[in-house]
């Protein structure tokens, strides 16, 4: 059940008025089926039930459906040991989708709004079931196969056909239960001679037109046998940037954690934000620069790309553009592994959480 979409029964929208400046709210309960009542449903109503939640009242032609002018938050909830549920850094990307409306030149949404109708979305679908059940299982394998809460709040024009920036856009929160993300089965990765993200361009934004490039490129690289597709920068073709939708990371071999610094064609992950962290509270040296295909494959001897939806993936190689392989650890390194029960843990709740990552939506029983 990868990256399914069985969406939950309430989803949140907002609407900009120009003339309060302010967002109006409103609540959609498509249905109150629990998610206990959605599973004993035949094959054929639950698809029912499931393509009614996917049917919003937004408009057909804008600015959105037309150009792709949309951007958008990938956010997780956990359900953690203690029996609560919570948030992962929820006001991080608050301030992300923020600054993705404003790069967008459209009326940006207030962190403080979208952290509310976060924690209220949670809360009123999980009061339908619609929490994944926590699995002491999980906790053998660092909670790789863990199941957790996608969120996707992302915004959507107005209706409108010439070219333009939206005056009244909608902000919507969905959700869907997830577990691993890539596909099981492929192997590696490689580098694609596409340009995700050029200097001046969107790169740094989570906007949607951005994924056209990384569909095309993941396309071709799962054909080719691959699970991702890396991008170089665009100017000199010599130096990494990201993978389709997640950020890079590589230990050298002298223990170094090396990614590639943020500047306005890579994406500032709140994973990649964690990791950094995370790797200096450990006391080991983090690196953000400039790292070349030519120095990776003299040095490297572990990579993993990170998101909120890949978690911390090892990429056992990576293929250049001339075909030749440099082969990583198989599967998780050390180095890997390490940062992920740090990650995972404290997603989960499972080990404690210092800097307080976590929004508690639901409190367990500690
Ligand atoms: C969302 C995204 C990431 C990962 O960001 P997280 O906040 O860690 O989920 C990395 N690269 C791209 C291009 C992205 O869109």
């Amino acid at each position: 059940m990868a990256f399914s979409l069985n969406l939950y029964p309430i989803t949140y929208i907002a609407r900009y008025n120009p003339e309060s400046g302010k967002w109006d709210e409103q609540w959609i309960e498509f249905d109150n089926i629990t998610h206990d009542q959605l599973m004993e449903m035949s094959e054929e109503e639950r698809q029912k039930v499931l393509d009614n939640r996917n049917q919003m009242n937004i408009p057909t032609v804008s600015y959105t459906s037309q150009y792709a002018y949309s951007c958008f938050e990938g956010m997780k909830g956990f359900p953690t040991k203690d029996g609560g549920v919570a948030i992962f850094r929820p006001e991080e990307n608050g301030k992300r989708f923020y600054n993705s409306m404003k790069g967008m030149y459209c009326p940006p949404f207030p962190v403080e709004q979208y952290v509310n109708a976060s924690v209220e979305f949670v809360k009123r679908n999980a009061a339908l079931g619609y929490v994944p059940k926590y699995n002491p299982e999980w906790e053998k394998s660092d909670y790789a196969d863990a199941d957790s809460i996608y969120m996707r709040p992302f915004m959507n024009s107005e209706g409108a056909i010439g070219v333009g920036c939206a005056k009244q856009p909608y902000v919507i929160i969905c959700a869907t239960t997830v577990s691993a993300y890539f596909k099981k089965g492929l192997d590696g990765a490689v580098i694609t001679n596409r340009v995700r993200a050029t200097p001046n361009g969107t790169g740094f934004i989570k906007c949607a037109s951005n994924y056209v490039i990384s569909a095309l490129a993941k396309k071709e690289a799962e054909d080719a046998g691959y699970v991702e597709c890396i991008y170089l920068d665009a100017v000199e073709h010599k130096y990494f940037q990201e993978g389709s939708s997640c950020n890079i990371f590589f230990v050298l071999k002298d223990g170094t954690l090396v990614t590639p610094e943020l500047e306005d064609t890579i994406l500032p992950g709140i994973t990649r934000k964690s990791i950094i962290a995370l790797a200096r509270e450990q006391g080991m040296k983090v690196e953000e620069r400039k790292i070349s295909v030519k120095e990776v494959q003299k040095k490297a001897v572990e990579c993993f790309v990170t998101g909120t939806a890949a978690g911390i993936s090892p990429m056992t190689s990576i293929t250049d553009l001339k075909g030749k392989k440099t082969v990583f650890t198989d599967g998780f390194g050390p180095v890997a592994k390490k940062l992920q029960h740090l990650l995972k843990g404290r997603q989960y709740g499972s080990i404690e959480d210092p800097n307080n990552w976590n929004t508690v939506v639901i409190p367990g029983n500690k």
